[in-house]
């Protein structure tokens, strides 16, 4: 499939950001009617986009349900969280990142114990750091991984995680907001209670909505847990699975838009081949990045097909801002960076992009430094240390 996908139309910019990000045409069209919620037209809509989701996870689905859910991908790792641990539980968060920050803030608002394994910027959690941490602490009763952190774009080792939780007793969590559709994901294999994932990554719709996949058992015994209505993810599967609508009034432009990415999906090859495609997006990029002088922040066994962290240049003819802007006049739409210690910027590799974009993408950047006057891409050598803590 290189070098055939359609460019997105009407001139827009390509957004290589971790979502929302470039959609098709198909997709975008998708929208282009309104649908009643209550209409069993749309409620046939809700019942495919629930039953493609399970079919993505592998031959242990039957034991999974699948419970969408309105708003962004963090309103549905709120629900997930306050659904599924009992308000007398204890989460360990594994966070190496703004969004196991952000997991970790959610539980204080919701009033759910936690600890904290805190990894900084950019390391992984390990499995046998958390068979530690359980070991010590029984009244730890769920662990919440971070599958892909996409704020320095680490792919985090899940299935280690996985064994230790699983070894220890205890449920486990996942928040593949980012990796969903473009890695596998077995929930049954893993031993995993839920996980979470949105519309607006890697199946490529529109924003609107998140979904969580959880063990049906689960989800049976977890009504009464929740702390906030539109949140409870339990009242919404049982009158989903009554009346087939959703409680409140549900994204009916973004379903639409979004089954048309599930259909694409599957037409694309499913989660291998979207894998593929956007491991090849960022190995041309990466290769090509590395060609300019600029360098990872993750060595290459770390890295994830979603998104990319690089050092900016230590040349001070570089700033970032200018750099943001020559990108874009290009046609490319990049992200700032979420390291706290040295300078930063991310480019993401999915989307409706294939490598020419991605090789297009490195000429622009070749081009943007030279507008800048930078003669060289190195970063300082403070990046450096920071990317050796990760050699261990
Ligand atoms: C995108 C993302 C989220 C959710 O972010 P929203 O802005 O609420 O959609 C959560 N976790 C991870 C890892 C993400 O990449």
């Amino acid at each position: 499939m290189s070098g055939t996908l359609p460019a997105p139309k009407l001139g827009e910019p390509y957004l290589l950001t971790p979502g929302p990000l470039t959609t098709s045409f198909p997709v975008k069209e998708a929208m282009l009617r309104d649908w009643g919620s209550w209409d069993e037209e749309f409620r046939a809509m809700t019942r495919e986009l629930r039953a493609r989701i399970l079919a993505m996870i592998g031959p242990g689905a039957s034991d999974y349900d699948c419970v969408p859910v309105q708003g962004s991908g963090s309103y549905a790792v709120e629900a997930m969280l306050g659904t599924f641990v009992p308000r007398e539980g204890k989460v360990l968060v594994l966070a190496n990142g703004a969004y196991g920050q952000r997991a970790a803030r959610t539980l204080d608002y919701i009033g759910r114990a936690k600890v904290v394994l805190d990894k900084g910027d950019h390391l992984p959690p390990r499995g046998a750091e958390v068979a530690e941490i359980l070991t010590n602490d029984p009244s730890i009763t769920h662990v919440l991984a971070i599958h892909c952190e996409t704020s320095s774009g680490i792919l985090n080792p899940v299935e280690e995680i996985a064994e230790a939780t699983r070894a220890a007793g205890r449920e486990l969590l996942i928040d593949s907001m980012s990796a969903f559709g473009a890695l596998p994901l077995d929930p049954a294999a893993l031993g995993c209670t839920a996980f979470v994932s949105s519309a607006n990554k890697c199946i490529e719709g529109v924003p609107g909505f998140g979904f969580v996949v959880v063990r049906k058992d689960v989800l049976a015994a977890s009504g009464g847990n929740a702390h906030s209505l539109s949140l409870d993810l339990h009242d919404q599967w049982q009158v989903m699975e009554k009346t087939g609508q959703w409680r409140f009034t549900p994204p009916t432009h973004a379903v639409a838009a979004f089954i048309e990415a599930l259909r694409a999906h599957e037409a694309e090859g499913g989660v291998a081949a979207r894998g593929a495609r956007y491991a090849r997006n960022r190995d041309v990029m990466v290769a090509g990045m590395r060609g300019l002088g600029f360098e990872t922040l993750l060595e290459d066994r770390w890295l994830s097909p979603i998104i990319v962290t690089f050092f900016c240049p230590a040349d001070p003819a570089f700033d970032f801002a200018r750099f943001y802007d020559l990108m874009k006049a290009r046609g490319f739409i990049i992200y700032p960076g979420k390291l706290t210690v040295v300078d930063s910027f991310r480019i993401g590799c999915i989307g409706q992009m294939d490598e020419a974009v991605m090789q297009a993408v490195v000429a622009a950047a070749d081009a943007a430094l030279k507008d800048m006057g930078v003669t060289s891409a190195a970063p300082p050598q403070a990046a450096l240390d920071e990317r050796k803590k990760l050699a261990a």
